[in-house]
């Protein structure tokens, strides 16, 4: 393998606007707050609502032929190599697959990977395994037993644009001042007043053009307001709408970073034409069994 042609960074930068008041939090009511008590999205919310977006996608639209036969060599009973065939699809479904299921196919889980890591026979093929037999969108997002490589900073508010402060629902009151908004009433639930901007800006890294492409198609249903975020949403909270900022999205892979070094030339601008060749080689993927 090039090393050199191996390493890639995209990074893709943009806003999030709240087209209706958000309530987003670590667990409970209340609204996630940063270090300055500024209401934020956390990291963590976002990408797993764009990660599920993604798995829901190509589960409808993968066909048999993604599908991939792995064999790998176990300890059998008699305490010899023993092959085992595992499938693998290009995505399974993270939430609902159960963690301490033994016999999943499509994918690994928790009790997959410890009985593994417990096997002298796989032992020196382990790290291989563990990629070679996790789907393809897990080895993009990461698992417990395998790190991602699509790294999110929380989405905090763009300077100005929280003007109304936290809003109440479900009562009367609307209170300007985070720190005391509320206090006491178990029938009003704060919230991000609808309007309000977060900063956005997601990396990606070592990822082919079509695993850009997965992410460039759950982006851009959040550009078209189809996926909600936080609590309430059959209410009709948390809708929303990402705005991408093409003028500051890069990408750079070691050739031109190599060039950037000795010419002094500048990352490359990401255009949004080039996300459209990103989601075609994903079409591509997709339509070649
Ligand atoms: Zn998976």
């Amino acid at each position: 393998m090039n090393l050199q042609a191996f390493w890639s960074r995209l990074t893709l930068v943009g806003e999030y606007v709240l087209d209706s008041p958000l309530r987003i939090g670590t667990g409970g009511d209340g609204v996630a707050l940063d270090h300055e008590k500024q209401p934020m999205i956390p990291a963590s919310s976002f990408r797993g609502a764009l990660r599920a977006y993604v798995e829901s996608t190509l589960r409808g639209l993968s066909v048999a032929g993604q599908e991939t036969r792995r064999t790998i060599n176990l300890r059998g009973p008699d305490g010899r190599p023993t092959p085992t065939q595992r499938i693998v699809k290009l995505c399974c479904d993270s939430v609902d697959k159960r963690d301490d299921d033994l016999n999943y196919q499509g994918c690994l889980t928790g009790a997959i990977v410890s009985r593994w890591e417990a096997d002298p026979v796989l032992r020196p093929q382990l790290d291989a395994a563990l990629i070679d037999c996790t789907c393809q969108v897990c080895r993009l997002f990461g698992t417990p037993w395998l790190a991602g490589r699509v790294r999110l900073a929380d989405l905090r508010i763009v300077n100005g644009s929280a003007a109304a402060g936290l809003v109440s629902r479900g009562g009367l009151s609307i209170s300007r001042d985070t720190d005391t908004a509320l206090e006491g009433s178990q029938y009003q639930r704060q919230a991000v007043p609808a309007g309000t901007r977060f900063s956005f800006h997601l990396i990606l890294e070592n990822a082919t053009p079509a695993e850009q492409g997965m992410i460039l198609v759950g982006l851009r249903a959040f550009q078209a307001g189809l996926i909600g975020l936080g609590a309430d949403r059959s209410r009709g909270l948390g809708r929303g709408h990402l705005v991408i900022d093409w003028w500051q999205c890069r990408y750079v892979d070691a050739d031109q970073l190599l060039g950037a070094l000795l010419v002094g030339t500048d990352p490359q601008v990401f255009t949004e034409d080039e996300a459209e060749l990103r989601i075609n080689a994903l079409a591509d993927l997709l339509r070649t069994p």
